[in-house]
């Protein structure tokens, strides 16, 4: 069994590696400066490494030393379009792009237990594949590196797979969190386009405004999720983005809003997908303006399998105590295209606490956030936590 000492020697390589992948992040599926330094950090180790052919993809493949099955780890590795603000030395060289999600942590993380189950590899009763993933934040990574076969890399199906995503916010340093069931919600994206027919300011009259009607259905929108979403299985709707005209007075032809859409049952994803047309429809009729909505079922809600979650918090709570392994009390409204994986094979996904000390984490600065800090410390926590679910689960599996 891995102890958080295991790491010790690694800690420093790994936090290097961390602030180097922090200060040139990559955005969506194309990742080659990343990827390269993954490459490098693996070299030497006894791996079965293949790359993505539609994305930058790594796979790595561990064999231990006696014939046993498959499980799956996986660190996402992409970026987001942020402006860094965290004051950090080693913050993003590259502007407007920023690991404000903390996935630098995770590729950290794999790499360092990569490098523990290599160490420990004639122990082994089983195989090891290292999931590193590009194009978490909406491009579907995960499941491209499934069409490209990585639940079946090692040549057969793997039995279970983990992830942990590190909390910039709400967990302490350290502490690790999961549940069985429902972890994140599923997450949609909306596009609406209205069309009126454009004029002067003065003469609204003569023209078909859309600004009017788009402001309607933005708030509409909120009003049909508390009229219709059961209170108890609850659902988000965010406009986060809304564009109309190019000066004061003049009526525009046309605008455009776009929205994300959370929710944790399919119950509630078709009472909101619903909602979210006819309420759009019909107050574009009532404006006499056309709409046009474009619905995208992007990310399925990430459901941890009980038994896998179960087992998972054993695992943990044995490793860094009691205390520090805690069950979620409720799912994050987060969502993530580990959700691809958890459908095709059981596992669990579980969050590290990476709030700075001295921060409280209620009010820390949370993932996506410009001001975002993800501690340091929580890189080799979060690898030998990596390392002893595979280990652990490989060793189950051969009782
Ligand atoms: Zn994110
Ligand atoms: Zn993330």
């Amino acid at each position: 069994m891995f102890s958080s000492h295991d790491v010790l020697a690694y800690a420093d390589r790994l936090i290097s590696l961390r602030h180097a992948l922090h200060r040139e992040p990559e955005l969506g599926l194309d990742l080659p400066l990343t990827q390269a330094k993954v490459l490098a950090a693996l070299d030497g180790l006894p791996l079965e490494i293949t790359t993505g052919t539609s994305l930058t993809s790594v796979t790595a493949v561990l064999r231990g030393g006696r014939p046993g099955p498959a499980v799956l780890l996986r660190g996402d590795m992409d970026a987001l379009p942020v402006q860094e603000e965290s004051g950090l030395d080693f913050a993003s060289a590259i502007p407007g792009v920023m690991h404000a999600c903390g996935h630098d942590i995770h590729t950290s993380a794999l790499v360092g237990a990569a490098h523990l189950l290599a160490g420990r590899r004639e122990d082994l009763a089983g195989d090891v594949v290292f999931m590193f993933q590009p194009g978490e934040e909406g491009q579907r990574g995960a499941k491209v590196m499934i069409d490209e076969g990585v639940l079946d890399a090692a040549g057969q199906r793997v039995i279970a797979a983990y992830a942990i995503h590190a909390a910039a916010a709400v967990l302490p340093l350290g502490v690790v969190a999961t549940r069985p069931g429902t972890m994140l919600a599923a997450s949609d994206s909306v596009t609406v386009t209205v069309h009126g027919k454009g004029g002067h300011g003065s003469s609204p009259h003569l023209a078909v405004d859309p600004v009017p009607a788009m402001c309607e259905m933005v708030t509409a929108l909120q009003t049909m999720v508390t009229r219709t979403a059961d209170v108890f299985d609850p659902a988000v709707i965010t406009v986060g983005s809304i564009h109309a005209g190019s000066a004061f007075n003049v009526i525009p032809e046309s605008g455009t809003f776009h929205a994300t859409v959370r929710t944790f049952s399919p119950e509630t994803h078709q009472v909101i997908q619903a909602g979210v047309e006819r309420v759009v429809r019909g107050i574009a009729d009532a404006h006499g303006v056309r709409v046009e909505v474009d619905y995208q079922a992007d990310y399925p809600v990430t459901v941890n399998d009980p038994v896998e979650a179960a087992f998972a918090l054993t695992t943990v709570r044995e490793l860094v105590g009691p205390e520090r392994a805690i069950e979620a009390p409720r799912p994050v409204t987060g969502a993530e295209d580990f959700s691809f994986v958890l459908d095709q094979v059981p596992g669990a996904y579980l969050m590290i606490g990476a709030v700075p000390p001295g921060t409280d984490p209620a009010t820390a600065p949370m993932n996506h956030a410009p001001q975002a800090i993800f501690d340091d410390r929580c890189v080799p926590e979060a690898a030998v936590v990596l390392a002893a679910l595979a280990a652990a689960r490989l060793r189950q599996a051969a009782a």
